[in-house]
């Protein structure tokens, strides 16, 4: 007896083996800043980044305050980095607890400095230059005046630059050629100014996995720590999925040739056929584009969604499944007997992109963390060495002061 509707299963193991084949690809030196943004694309960033502190990673990366935040509630003591940027109320807090900040104007370096003079703390900073991405950055042309401004500021340190990639090609599309070539001209610029520039970083997944050079001193993974490369890149074989999806069957029923299911009965039985219901919908993670579409495993075996997926439920037809029970395993992602469902076959047939769909699995749905007792801190005290290892330890591995100490070690 399953006690959940729906939960996802993620598999640290597979996830270390991710982080160690980042950590390999980006070679001696060059450390790993976890990219763990949007609950890490839904896996839990808290679980994983505390997983990933004790896999070696130098850091970490996120969407918004409130993200950087949760992260350093947690425990986490690791540099955390908005990669985008704030707006003015989030300040203060993130001050406070020594979060650092994307930069991308001289307006925002001057606000950020009132607010660093005002509560007599320092923001460390990381310049973002927009070399081709179009979206935040500030310009190669205006980016020696910022960092001018930012090293003659009391209250505003240099903690890095970077710049982002936008092809999901990498390396492999001649604009990030391009890219590179602006970023290294401006970075010349600025060094030979006399400016410290921190760290420097330019690596996503893709631009990892194809081989983007000069790496600098740390790579931004996000997706690929989850096992996934966007797109048809080289690597993928060194990558191992980490999230499955599964709920079970709560109600069967025969229909009869003719009958609708769902809403608009976009489907209709031709002939006898069972149809399973599942407790688990749009908001949980099944996209709404699966309907009449997509498929799930049920005792090993495919069988499709039938009518449109709802909120909270999703029917499919396992009229083809012998010995099919109200209580069985259904498999949305992930392996079932010789078969297996990944995010790359749901983006397709949905038609979105494989960040997409692990985003979406939402609050609803119980993770579940499988592995990662190898990594796990035990007890050192004479007498408790055997203790079972706890979730409160694995939470206390030390920190690195600096991005410098750490490297994947796995
Ligand atoms: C999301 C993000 C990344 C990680 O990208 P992946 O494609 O998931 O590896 C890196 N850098 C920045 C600035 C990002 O916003």
């Amino acid at each position: 007896m399953n006690p959940y509707r729906v939960w996802a299963e993620i598999d640290l193991d597979a996830f270390s083996h991710n982080l160690t084949a980042i950590s390999q690809r980006a070679g001696h030196g060059v450390g790993t800043m976890l990219v763990v943004k949007a609950d890490a694309y839904g896996h839990g960033a808290v679980a994983l980044a505390h997983h990933a502190v004790r896999c070696g990673v130098a850091g970490f990366g996120v969407g918004t305050s409130a993200e950087a935040l949760e992260l350093r509630l947690s425990g986490i003591q690791h540099p955390i980095l908005i990669l985008g940027t704030v707006v003015d109320g989030e300040v203060p807090a993130l001050l406070e607890h020594g979060i650092e900040i994307g930069l991308h104007s001289t307006d925002r370096a001057e606000r950020l400095q009132i607010h660093g003079h005002k509560a007599e703390q320092i923001a460390r900073v990381h310049v973002n230059i927009d070399t081709g991405m179009g979206r935040l950055g500030v310009g190669p042309s205006k980016a020696i005046e910022l960092l001018e401004a930012i090293s003659s500021a009391s209250n505003l340190e240099l903690a890095g630059v970077m710049t982002h990639i936008s092809s999901s090609e990498g390396a492999l599309d001649p604009r990030t050629s391009e890219q590179v070539r602006l970023f290294n001209e401006t970075l010349a610029e600025a060094r030979s100014r006399g400016l410290t520039l921190g760290k420097v970083h330019i690596a996503n997944s893709a631009s990892l996995f194809t081989g983007i050079s000069p790496l600098h001193d740390l790579v931004r993974p996000g997706i690929s720590a989850y096992g996934i490369l966007p797109g048809d890149l080289p690597g993928a074989e060194d990558l191992k999925a980490i999230l499955s999806l599964k709920s079970q069957i709560v109600f069967l029923k025969d229909v009869a040739n003719g009958a609708g299911v769902g809403y608009g009965s976009t489907w209709r039985a031709t002939g006898d056929h069972r149809i399973a219901t599942i407790p688990v919908g749009y908001n949980d993670g099944v996209s709404w584009k699966l309907s009449d579409r997509g498929e799930v495993l049920v005792r090993g075996q495919r069988a499709p969604i039938v009518g449109r997926v709802s909120m909270d439920y999703t029917t499919i037809d396992v009229t083809h499944i012998p010995d099919v029970a109200v209580e069985d395993v259904v498999t949305i992602l992930g392996e079932d007997g010789d078969d297996r469902i990944n995010v790359e076959e749901i983006a397709r047939i949905a038609e979105t992109i494989p960040y997409e769909i692990t985003c979406a699995v939402g609050r609803r749905v119980q993770r579940i963390y499988t592995g990662g007792e190898d990594l796990m801190v035990t007890p050192q005290a004479p007498g408790i060495a055997s203790a079972a290892p706890s979730k409160e330890v694995r939470s206390e591995s030390a920190a690195p002061t600096s991005l410098d100490e750490a490297e994947v070690r796995t």
